[in-house]
């Protein structure tokens, strides 16, 4: 476990209610219950150098202060600091890095994730990265420049699943800093920092904000003051912030993750279930479900296996899209995480114009599902009607 600071609304509380209240309390001026948006770029000194701790909205803002507070105790880590976006927060992690230095990472990783590291960070900061099946023994790999290692986990679009616990023990011994991607399960069923992972990264876009509305991201840290401090001046002079409306509706989200992350995970596993039983259809792949090649790591480190379920369909792209169309409740739609039920085939859409050979891990006939919050026979109702015409 990492060492936190003390919760505001005690260190006991249970996850739902630390949804409802970290980092919020009534406004100071007005008493207002909801944290406003604070939408002003900078704040005024009563003397030159005298403010009360607010100076300029890139540097800090009080809205996106309540989000970061938030996250923080979600994830059960001490500071988190808010981004314009997932890759943002994935970026801004990879700054912490110098020239030369070398990233381990897995080998299934969200598409735009491999991107930002191949095209950007590989080319313009010179950062080596080896991308491997970190459940095999990946030690050998492990050079003198080794400074960070990346997992995901459960993986977009593979659901792949890998052993926190193992991983920080690892990279401990060799000083190795581990950033865990945490978006598709969310702190309600993981939170890496109890397993000793050192950065959590969230696309807060997905499950966090829940309702297909904001782009953002995260990083949240354990106490690590050298860290945070890299990190502060990272958010500050890059810059890549959000905006307070952004902050206000995350915040907004997060009320209800618990609640949400409760049906995503009764619905995954409804819909996943009934999956199993389709014929035209084979490897239905879901953590909650026997058969998952991780699932007892999953048992061990998730309390729930959110609505992320992927399968492979018998058939040709164009059959693969015919089925599609013929959905009425699920959208065909990138992204995952909302209250809305949404499918998507990533050969056809997400890594369509992709060459990398990271991607030829994905099957071309393989379809993924975000299950969202509607009654699951609706949803169970509407697949099976797909199928059958
Ligand atoms: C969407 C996603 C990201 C990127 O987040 P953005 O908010 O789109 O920048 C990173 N990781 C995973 C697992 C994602 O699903």
């Amino acid at each position: 476990m990492v060492k936190r600071k003390k919760s505001n609304i005690g260190d006991k509380t249970h996850f739902e209610t630390k949804a409802v209240h970290a980092g919020v309390k009534p406004e100071s001026v007005t008493g207002a219950v909801m944290t406003p948006i604070f939408a002003s770029s900078t704040f005024a000194h009563s003397s030159p150098g005298n403010h009360k701790g607010y100076e300029y909205s890139r540097t800090q803002n009080p809205t996106r202060k309540a989000l970061e507070e938030s996250l923080a105790e979600l994830e059960n880590g001490s500071k988190a600091f808010a981004f314009a976006s997932g890759v943002a927060a994935q970026s801004a992690i990879l700054e912490t890095l110098k020239p030369g230095d070398h990233v381990i990472a897995f080998d299934d990783l969200y598409g735009g994730t491999f991107r930002l590291f191949n095209e950007i960070k590989a080319k313009s900061a010179n950062i080596e990265f080896t991308f491997t099946d970190l459940n095999k023994n990946f030690s050998k790999l492990i050079k003198k420049n080794t400074k960070m290692i990346w997992i995901e986990t459960p993986t977009n679009p593979l659901l792949k699943i890998t052993d926190l616990k193992r991983i920080a023990r690892i990279a401990k011994k060799k000083k190795i800093l581990t950033v865990c991607d945490n978006t598709f399960a969310t702190p309600y069923n993981q939170r890496p920092l109890d397993f000793g992972i050192d950065v959590v990264n969230h696309s807060t876009t997905k499950y966090i904000n829940g309702h297909s509305d904001v782009i953002g991201g995260c990083l949240v840290i354990g106490k690590n003051k050298s860290l945070e401090k890299k990190l502060s001046l990272i958010q500050n002079s890059v810059g890549a912030v959000p905006s307070p409306f952004d902050c206000f509706l995350t915040l907004r989200g997060i009320k209800t993750l618990a609640l949400r992350m409760k049906k995503h995970n009764e619905n995954g596993l409804k819909v996943a279930r009934f999956l199993k039983t389709v014929k035209k259809i084979s490897n239905v792949t879901y953590p909650g479900i026997q058969g998952h090649k991780q699932r007892d790591i999953a048992q061990k480190q998730m309390n729930g296996y959110g609505g992320m379920i992927t399968f492979l369909y018998d058939g040709t792209l164009s059959e693969i899209a015919k089925f599609m169309k013929k959905l009425k409740i699920f959208t065909i739609a990138e992204s995952l995480g909302g209250v809305e039920s949404l499918i998507e085939s990533p050969a056809l859409m997400t890594h369509a114009y992709s060459n990398d050979k990271e991607f030829n891990q994905v099957p071309k006939n393989l379809v993924r599902l975000s299950i969202g919050i509607e009654n699951a026979e609706d949803l169970i109702n509407d697949l099976k009607k797909a199928f059958k015409r």
